[in-house]
C-alpha cells in the first residue's frame, strides 16, 4: 500500500455524482433506493467512466490496486460500502480504485470502533503507520507500537479484511520488490559517489508496492541494508526521506 494524493474531478463530472447522489437520497427517504440497481445503471454511463478514469490517473502508468498495488486496478470501489452508506455512495471522497481480488475479499464488509472507519483509505493518511511489512514471508501485518505494546487495531482489521497475510502471489510480488530496493541499495553503498539523485529515481521506479513508505516512515529503516545507509551515509538517507515524504 502507499499513501495516494486525490486529484480533482472535472466540474462537470462532480456536479453529476451530486446530482445521483441528490436523486439516491431521495428515493432512500421514499424507501425506494435500491443501492446496487442504482448504482449498476449509473455504472453504465460515460460520466463514471471517467470517474474511473480519474482514479486510474491517480494511479499512475502501472493503473494499480489502491489496497494491494499488486494487480491491476480494474473498478470503482466504495471505500464505504454503498449498502450500508447509501449517502455516500455518489461521493468523490468515498470512491478508490480497486482489483477483483480486494473487491471480492472487502465485499460490503467496513470494520469501525464507533464511527472511526479501521479500515485503512490510502487516500486520507499514510498507510505505514499502521502497517508493517514481513521481508522473510513478503506478508504485509499489522505495525506493533512499542509504546503502548499494541498492535495498530487500524492495521490489524485492514490485513484481516483484505487477508494481507495470505496472499501468496501479492506476497511475491513485495518480496520481489524488496529485492529490488535491497540491491539499489546495496549498488549504492558499494559506489558511495554516485548521485544521489539517481538514486532516488531508480528507487521510485523499482518501488512498485509502495515500500518506500515502509522504510522511510516506517519500520523498514530497522532492516538491512536500509539501516546501514542511514547509520553510514546519513545525508543521502535524509535526501531520500525527504523526496518521499
Ligand atoms: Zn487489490
Amino acid at each position: 500500500m502507499r499513501r495516494v494524493k486525490r486529484l480533482n474531478l472535472e466540474i462537470r463530472v462532480q456536479s453529476y455524482l451530486s446530482k445521483r447522489q441528490k436523486q439516491a437520497n431521495q428515493k432512500l427517504i421514499k424507501g425506494s433506493l435500491d443501492t446496487t440497481t442504482e448504482w449498476k445503471n449509473a455504472r453504465q454511463t460515460k460520466t463514471i467512466e471517467k470517474v474511473l478514469k480519474a482514479l486510474q490517473a491517480m494511479m499512475g502508468d502501472r493503473q494499480r490496486c489502491m489496497y494491494c498495488l499488486d494487480s491491476h486496478g480494474s473498478d470503482i470501489e466504495h471505500f464505504r460500502p454503498k449498502a450500508a452508506f447509501p449517502k455516500r455512495m455518489f461521493r468523490w471522497r468515498n470512491l478508490l480504485l480497486c482489483c477483483s481480488e480486494c473487491g471480492r475479499l472487502k465485499s460490503d464488509s467496513f470494520p469501525v470502533d464507533g464511527k472511526k472507519p479501521l479500515l485503512i483509505d490510502p487516500t486520507k493518511e499514510e498507510p505505514w503507520l499502521h502497517l508493517d511489512f514481513d521481508p522473510q514471508t513478503g506478508n504485509i501485518v499489522p505495525r506493533f507500537n512499542p509504546n503502548t505494546m499494541t498492535f495498530s487495531e487500524k492495521g490489524e482489521q485492514t490485513v484481516i479484511t483484505l487477508q494481507l497475510d495470505q496472499r501468496e502471489a501479492l506476497a511475491a510480488g513485495y518480496k520481489k520488490t524488496f529485492k529490488n530496493l535491497s540491491e539499489e541499495i546495496r549498488h549504492f553503498l558499494d559506489n558511495p559517489d554516485n548521485s544521489i539523485d539517481e538514486l532516488i529515481a531508480k528507487l521510485q521506479e523499482k518501488d512498485e508496492h509502495g515500500l518506500l513508505g515502509w522504510i522511510f516512515l516506517g519500520t523498514g529503516s530497522f532492516v538491512n541494508p536500509f539501516n546501514e545507509l542511514q547509520s553510514t551515509n546519513p545525508s543521502v538517507w535524509s535526501a531520500c526521506a525527504s523526496a518521499f515524504k
